[in-house]
């Protein structure tokens, strides 16, 4: 006689059995309780289009300030901008340095932006989404706050944060460490009293995601601002300097596959309610 098959209770990947995953997705990932998540939203090609909105205008400006305060030709400063641009995630990082420049005399020079009001678009459905979004919601951007205050509030997006982390808060034991630097995601996550692991970065950035996930944060890749080529194809090399704000290599210096420490690729802020 054949005993009866005894019945296994199978239990589930964490995501699906927190109902924070659905079937079929990548056991573990983004599996963070809704309530619990921290959302981290870079600003500039994440919420907006700031290649059309700011990039060219302060890249223009950062050059002048260059020529101004450093005698340096006009390409000379826009070859060193855009070195430091790629190599540090930020031309203030640079310049701070090597220069001694003062970094609020910098970013209050440099993103003045007459116009900027006219140039801002966004989408009501990204704002919508926002506003369903559960979880604690925070800006962290490595531009200065009263630029990423003006973006928010022309675009009516303020009011969906509870906070905005701006490069004036990324100073770590006195030295500026924008993004992509671990030390201070780390010091974020504690400021906020959020583990790492409960915290999700959405971004357009690669070079920021993956120091994040080295940390055991989430990553969401946004992908609705950029060109298509860091898109779908591998970065072709520029010679970096005639820069209108798009030559934006940080991102696409990477084929664009899914990377490994990417969790999803967006293109819609309204997506982020399905993960
Ligand atoms: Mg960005």
């Amino acid at each position: 006689m054949v005993p009866p098959a005894r019945r296994v209770r199978r239990t589930p990947p964490e995501g699906v059995r927190a109902g924070l995953g659905r079937p079929g997705a990548r056991p573990g990932a983004l599996s963070i309780r809704r309530s619990q998540r921290v959302w981290l939203f870079d600003l500039d090609n994440t919420l907006h289009d700031a290649s059309h909105a700011a990039f060219g205008p302060t890249n223009l400006a950062m050059t002048e300030y260059m020529v101004e305060h450093l005698s340096l030709t006009h390409q000379g400063a826009s070859e060193l901008r855009q070195h430091y641009w790629n190599h540090y995630g930020a031309t203030l990082l640079g310049l701070v340095r090597h220069h001694g420049v003062k970094a609020s005399h910098f970013l209050e020079q440099t993103h003045r932006l007459p116009g900027l009001e006219q140039r801002l678009r966004s989408s009501a459905h990204d704002r919508a989404a926002l506003v369903r979004l559960r979880g604690r919601k925070y800006i962290l951007t490595n531009a200065p706050r009263a630029y990423a205050l003006r973006v928010l509030n022309t675009l009516g997006l303020a009011a969906c944060f509870d906070g905005v982390l701006s490069i004036e808060d990324m100073t770590v034991f006195g030295h500026l460490r924008p993004k992509p630097d671990a030390r201070m995601f780390r010091h974020v996550a504690a400021r906020l009293k959020a583990r790492l692991s409960d915290c999700v970065l959405v971004e357009d950035t690669l070079e920021h995601q993956k120091a994040a996930h080295g940390l055991g944060m989430r990553t969401v890749w946004m992908q609705r601002y950029l060109e298509g080529r860091f898109r779908g194809a591998p970065w072709a090399a520029t010679n970096g300097i005639a820069n209108n704000g798009r030559n934006r290599r940080e991102v696409g210096v990477h084929p664009c596959r899914k990377p490994p420490y990417v969790y999803a690729k967006i293109k819609s802020i309204h997506t982020l309610l399905t993960l």
